[in-house]
């Protein structure tokens, strides 16, 4: 006998809604996370209805809103000359439209407010500073290795192990991920700072100033204490074969050519850690006998639509309903994935391609712009794939 009947690996959002999600349906699941200790790094997160309609039905939306902020609106603006190309507004008319709010947080407050839940739920065990180094596929059971030298047995496991996947190398042979040359900086700072940068006495929006081969995010967390950023630009080091590339230089370099308001606003960033820009394509093969991948292992992509953790809480409901269907979870997981690659896929497709419309330059800059400035603010056709998708099926 297995000693566990599931065991999920990795105990980021992916892992962590998994957990709760086979908890909604009586199945009961052991998270194993590499850290010493549970946790998420990074900064904010923005979660469109298709996650929040989750979060709801895991009765953790009212907790992770109440640390959370409401945009009035998405909005795309010039990073050269500080224009407004076009906003999407996500208050009232939007949460009718898609019967859930888009709102944006700090990361950390979002996974503690999961880890508490998964802490209250007794069909969840935890355990921290457990990392797995390798998978044995055992015909009924999987033989799961860690690095301090202990085995596990489990039925079915499932692997939420990020971009980096041990779990996903067992299963597919695809290399590693792909950089393109683009990294981020990101992190949160003061507000009171990013106003005096802006020459603004309000950031009420989540704006996106895009620009040839860049691109700054801007939105307030923490009830709208702090200011999370990213900056995200094209490495000419990148494209010469440089070893060193996407340096603190280059970001400094690339933005002196937008506008003051982006230029003093990149100026605040952390320089301490840079995170290099990794996709994958869609590959199937996710599920493979007992063994399957949810989130960022199954199928990594670019943040352009800020969707990778929203898509990660999409497998984790849609892997739960099918094991609650059916108890054979070599069964279940193929089911699961049928539902899952077609739109996890699409998501994955138009990131990479909202990112390349998100950084174009030249004539093609001013095409796309033109369009933008003609589109009507509650035009939502665009969108409505997205956000109006229900996981659950109501
Ligand atoms: C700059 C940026 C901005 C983003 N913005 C958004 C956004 O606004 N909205 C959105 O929805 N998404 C966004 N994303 C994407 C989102 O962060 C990821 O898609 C999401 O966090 C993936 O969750 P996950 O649980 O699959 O993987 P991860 O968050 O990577 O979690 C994997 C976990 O597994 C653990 N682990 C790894 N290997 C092992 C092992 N061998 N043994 C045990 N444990 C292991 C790790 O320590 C980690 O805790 C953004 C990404 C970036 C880079």
């Amino acid at each position: 006998m297995a000693d566990e009947k599931f065991l999920v690996v990795g105990g980021g959002i992916g892992g962590l809604v998994t957990a709760l999600s086979l908890a909604r349906y009586g199945i009961g699941s052991h998270v194993v996370e590499q850290a010493e200790a549970f946790g998420e790094i990074g900064a904010g997160l923005q979660l469109a209805p298709n996650a929040s309609r989750i979060l709801n039905w895991l009765g953790v939306l009212d907790r992770v809103m109440e640390d959370a902020f409401f945009p009035k609106r998405l909005m795309l603006m010039d990073a050269m000359n500080g224009n407004e190309l076009t906003a999407l507004p996500v208050g009232p008319s939007f949460v009718q439209r898609y019967g859930f709010p888009y709102f944006v947080t700090h990361r950390a407050d979002l996974h503690s407010a999961l880890f508490e839940a998964c802490e209250k739920e007794p069909l969840i065990k935890l355990s921290a500073g457990k990392h797995v180094v390798g998978i044995e596929d055992q015909g009924e059971q999987i033989a799961v290795s860690f690095s301090d030298g202990t085995v596990a047995s489990t039925n079915a496991l499932i692997g939420a192990d990020g971009i980096n996947s041990t779990i996903r190398r067992h299963l597919i042979d695809d290399g590693e991920p792909v950089a393109t040359g683009f990294v981020a900086y990101r992190g949160t700072v003061s507000v009171d700072a990013v106003k005096q940068a802006m020459g603004t006495d309000e950031l009420s929006d989540m704006v996106i100033w895009i620009g040839p081969g860049l691109h700054l995010v801007q939105y307030p967390v923490r009830r709208g204490e702090l200011c999370n950023q990213v900056a995200v630009f094209h490495s000419a080091n990148f494209e010469a074969g440089a070893k060193e590339w996407g340096t603190p230089e280059e970001l400094d370099a690339t933005f002196a050519q937008t506008c003051a308001h982006v230029a003093n606003s990149a100026k605040l960033m952390n320089r301490e850690r840079r995170w290099t820009m990794f996709d994958r394509p869609p590959h199937a093969g996710w599920s493979q006998g007992n063994v399957t991948l949810v989130g960022d292992a199954a199928h990594p992509m670019f943040q352009y639509l800020a969707q990778g953790a929203c898509q990660a809480m999409e497998d984790a409901v849609v892997l739960a309903k099918a094991l609650a269907k059916n108890s054979d979870a070599r069964k279940a997981f193929v089911d699961y994935e049928q539902e899952r690659f077609p739109r996890a896929s699409m998501v994955q497709i138009r990131a990479r391609l909202f990112g390349e419309f998100l950084h174009i330059g030249g004539t093609m800059a001013a095409m796309r712009n033109y369009l933008l400035e003609k589109r009507q603010d509650e035009d939502f056709s665009d969108v409505d794939w997205l956000y109006a998708y229900s996981a659950i099926g109501d």
